[in-house]
């Protein structure tokens, strides 16, 4: 079987993202410690953690979209959340390919299935469609939560919880330590995306719906020259979302995630290559290393941008963390079906 490449920039660019999610998980974790144990921390915060907060930056999203006003407890969140949604609608899904974390590290697990017993199971047609559907039902309740369930002061009041001021340290305990439940739904992902590509990404990922949905209006979007293409199907045999490239002209699928694979294995220059609208000929492609900077320097330009402007560092003081995080099981900060508990309560 010959090799499967995958583009050098895109590669890169997800091992730096991998190394910036560790290093932020331990200062973070190196911050929230000795604020748990009632100690002062030697390591600020790092905003960059709020990445892992997407219904918080759904919510803020629909803050700002209605009012105007950047949430200012979990700003980097909300930066971070429209920089995916920016890259992911223009170069489709690029997120996935590019940034995520989990994304890589599900496709290595993936590679390791293939290495070890040579294949990872692949669903039949029959069940492949509605598990896929099952990532679109998680998007759409959290889509209904955030958008039609919450009336504009229950956003308000939610961003402005006690319970959303330290929401980042209760995700944190949720994985230290793990509890017998956390430990047994990681196991099975893992082990299960071992065995089938993707597992996660392709079946449950509500994020992956979404930004496959933004995907589907990207300007941005590989595309095959029929008149070049020899049909030689190396396109599809290494397309990781199983799509058919081969037989297609523009790739609008919502499960392809720009990630490039199909360029690099295709034989003939220029014939499959990302490319904006009604370019579906050799004069207008981008070359897979400026397809990534496009994507990349979307989602750059907009986290910036927010830094620039002053969006980045939470309004919560460290001695306002410090008093919280030293009453982190106090029923103030349980929020339970939507009704906030406030202080006073
Ligand atoms: S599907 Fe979800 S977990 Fe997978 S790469 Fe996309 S956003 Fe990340
Ligand atoms: S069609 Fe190409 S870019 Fe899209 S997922 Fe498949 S291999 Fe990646
Ligand atoms: S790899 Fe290139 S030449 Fe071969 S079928 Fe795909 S698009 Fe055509």
């Amino acid at each position: 079987m010959k090799r499967w490449r995958v583009p050098t920039t895109r590669r890169r660019i997800q091992w730096v993202m991998l190394g910036l999610t560790v290093a932020i998980g331990v200062q973070f974790t190196l911050w929230v410690t000795p604020h748990l144990a009632g100690r002062w921390p030697t390591v600020s915060r790092p905003p960059g953690v709020e990445a892992f907060l997407p219904i918080d930056g759904m919510l803020a999203t629909r803050h700002l979209l209605s009012t105007g006003v950047v949430d200012e407890i979990h700003p980097a969140g909300l930066a971070i959340f429209l920089g995916i949604c920016l890259m992911s609608a223009v170069v489709a899904k690029s997120f996935c390919s590019h940034v995520c974390p989990v994304g890589l590290v599900s496709e290595l697990l993936g590679r390791l299935g293939i290495r070890a017993v040579g294949r990872t199971l692949t669903p039949p047609r029959w069940l492949d469609i509605p598990l896929r559907g099952l990532k679109y039902l998680l998007l759409g309740f959290f889509a209904w939560a955030v958008w039609y369930a919450m009336s504009p002061q229950e956003v308000v009041s939610f961003l402005d919880s006690p319970y959303a001021r330290i929401v980042d340290a209760k995700m944190w305990r949720f994985f230290a330590p793990p509890s017998r439940l956390t430990v047994g739904v990681l196991g099975v992902l893992v082990v299960g995306s071992v065995l089938v590509r993707d597992l996660w990404c392709r079946y449950l990922c509500p994020y992956g719906a979404l930004v496959g949905l933004l995907g589907r209006i990207a300007p941005l979007k590989v595309t095959r020259d029929p008149e070049l293409c020899t049909d030689c199907h190396e396109c599809t045999r290494v397309c990781p979302a199983r799509l058919p490239v081969h037989g297609m002209t523009r790739v609008a699928s919502v499960e392809c995630t720009s990630c490039q694979d199909c360029v690099v294995a295709c034989p003939v220059a220029g014939c499959l290559a990302v490319r904006p609208p009604l370019a579906v000929n050799r004069s207008r492609w981008l070359r897979p290393a400026v397809a990534s900077a496009v994507a990349i320097g979307l989602y750059v330009a907009v986290v910036g941008g927010f830094r620039l402007a002053g969006h980045w560092h939470t309004s919560v003081s460290e001695a306002e963390y410090h008093r919280r995080l030293a009453e982190i099981d106090s029923p103030l900060y349980t929020h339970v079906g939507g009704q906030t508990m406030t202080e006073g309560e």
